[in-house]
């Protein structure tokens, strides 16, 4: 069997599978550890691993790689790419930065190395409220996600400036306000639990907004049995398997990231198989987007590992 393979080499090589709460129900199965991007960002700093296959798209197989210089970060395709990463050009940065030369530059973990690389901090949609409120400044430049950057404001009460202004998440604006008001009409007894890159019209209507992660505690310690889930399809698997006796819907079966489904377990088995594809990253740019990392990591209390050596 193809999971038999796939084990047998991870043992083989010292090799893990971190795999994002969106991939494919068999990948999520077969990974040694599935999550958040802080989560995961947190799993590849620590793992004792000698090579982490990465089932998530580019800019987390790239974080990846940039935390751990001297392992071998596979990325089972080289096209399953973020469309919302590629929004923020280092380009676009520049250009913001010079309007704004004050203002502190938070970049979401959904940005490329090019792009961290010039970042202060670096969020995730489950540390960015507690960073942003640590910071000594009232006005933030923050990218890409516009959603994202509004849950921000209202929740720290600071100036937070969308770069680029419209950048979104294709799928999570598959999740509308018509999705919500009909999920509340099919499952009244439903919590609605929405994701921050949700527009704020949607999130308004929520019971609760959060992570991917956050949403699967959220499940475990509401006291509720029926949950409509905002955000991509494929946090429905985990939330099932952890939950069994709780019911979970989705907001809508649109929501599908075509991007992180494009890794199967064929391509996790080839890439163990033929060590494909590595990723890297240009040494300057990731020891820049790597002290962007650590700074954030520090104001969150996340230990790092090499800080120790
Ligand atoms: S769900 Fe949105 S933000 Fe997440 S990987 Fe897909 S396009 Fe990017």
């Amino acid at each position: 069997m193809l999971e038999d393979e796939i084990k047998y080499l991870l043992r083989k090589k010292n090799a893990v599978i971190l795999a994002h709460n969106y991939q494919r129900p068999e990948v999520q199965d077969t990974a040694d550890f599935t999550g958040d991007s802080l989560e995961l960002s947190i799993k590849a700093m620590k793992t004792e691993a000698e090579v982490i296959v990465f089932a998530g798209v580019d800019f987390m197989a790239e974080q990846a790689a940039i935390l751990n210089p001297e392992k071998k970060v596979l990325h089972p395709e080289k096209e399953s790419t973020c469309p919302l990463a590629h929004q923020l050009t280092p380009e676009i940065v520049d250009y913001y930065r010079r309007k704004h030369p004050k203002a502190p530059l938070v970049v979401y973990v959904n940005s490329l190395a090019s792009t961290k690389a010039k970042a202060n901090y670096v969020v995730t949609s489950s540390s960015a409220v507690k960073i942003v409120s640590q910071l000594d400044a009232e006005t933030v430049l923050f990218g890409p996600d516009r959603n994202l950057a509004s849950y921000i404001a209202e929740q720290t009460g600071k100036t937070v400036i969308p770069i680029p202004p419209d950048s979104h998440c294709p799928v999570h604006m598959k999740i509308t306000v018509d999705c919500i008001k009909a999920a509340r009409e099919k499952y009244p007894q439903a919590k609605i639990l929405v994701h921050p890159e949700c527009t704020p019209e949607v999130r308004k209507l929520a019971d609760f907004i959060g992570s991917t992660s956050q949403m699967v505690k959220a499940v475990g310690s509401l006291n509720t049995e029926e949950y409509v889930i905002g955000t991509e399809v494929g946090l429905l698997h985990k939330i099932r398997k952890e939950y069994p006796s709780k019911k979970a819907y989705p907001a809508t079966l649109e929501a599908v990231c075509e991007d992180m489904k494009k890794i199967t377990l064929e391509k996790i088995l080839r890439a163990l198989l033929e060590e494909k594809y590595v990723v890297s990253v240009d040494r300057k740019i990731a020891d820049k987007a790597r002290s962007a990392l650590e700074r954030s990591f520090e104001l969150l209390g996340v230990e790092i590992p090499w800080s120790k050596r």
